[in-house]
């Protein structure tokens, strides 16, 4: 079934204006009518059936008490890689419940954010992620450009992952967890040990060297299956 999500607070019997571009979504794209139900997803994270009426608001019919958030609040830290496996690797992560990713300029990262659109259409993607997969909120995105700033990011655990890091640490069960993935050509030595010193606990992956985004896409997997 359908998602949209709302910035505004919805209670049961609203009729609420919906914006022009889930309109267009679900008229056009979709070819809905007002006989569709949909899910829609308000300020508050809460989950409502709605249908259609008069083309272009909708009327909440009921709540629906779900939430599929973890219990973990988990925050990725990518380094910026190649667009296209960076942005299948936010898509995926957004599916896995992470709820903030932090496009991270690091030392070896040979793309830049040069404009504001690259963020934009992340946004997007991560939008349209968190419609698909059902999520109870659309996950925060920040670019951070400089390894001090990525103590804004921590949380109550927080790990790097490390290929020449030899132990495989359980991640245990946290309120919250910050890891962070180096870029396709690893993290350069002194970067590596500014963000130890920072506190981010060295993790191994397992004796292979993963791609950056399997590396991702690994580590909140181990998250998921302890916080799910
Ligand atoms: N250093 C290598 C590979 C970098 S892999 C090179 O020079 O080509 C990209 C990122 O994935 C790494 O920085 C690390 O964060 C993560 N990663 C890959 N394999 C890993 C493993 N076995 N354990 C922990 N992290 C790993």
């Amino acid at each position: 079934m359908q998602q949209y999500f709302t910035d505004k607070k919805i209670c049961v019997g609203d009729d609420l204006e919906m914006n022009n571009e889930d309109l267009y979504h679900l008229i056009k794209v979709l070819r809905k009518d007002d006989k569709y139900t949909f899910r829609i997803c308000d300020a508050s994270h809460k989950v409502f059936h709605a249908h259609l009426i008069n083309n272009y608001q909708c009327h909440i019919d009921e709540e629906l008490n779900e939430n599929n958030e973890l219990d973990c609040d988990v925050t990725c830290i990518m380094s910026l890689i190649k667009n296209d496996k960076f942005e299948m690797c936010v898509q995926k992560l957004v599916e896995l419940g992470v709820k903030r990713i932090v496009a991270y300029q690091s030392v070896r990262s040979v793309v830049k954010v040069k404009d504001e659109k690259k963020l934009v259409r992340i946004n997007k993607i991560i939008k349209e992620a968190a419609e698909q997969s059902h999520r109870n909120l659309i996950p925060e995105l920040y670019l951070c450009t400089n390894v001090k700033d990525l103590s804004k990011y921590m949380s109550e655990k927080n790990y790097i992952c490390y290929e020449a890091e030899k132990n495989i640490t359980d991640i245990d069960k946290s309120s919250s967890i910050s890891y962070i993935i180096g870029p396709e050509g690893g993290f350069e030595d002194n970067e590596y040990k500014k963000i130890c010193e920072l506190g981010f606990e060295s993790v191994s992956l397992g004796k292979r060297i993963l791609r950056a985004e399997t590396a991702a896409l690994y580590m909140s997997s181990i998250i998921v299956g302890k916080c799910q």
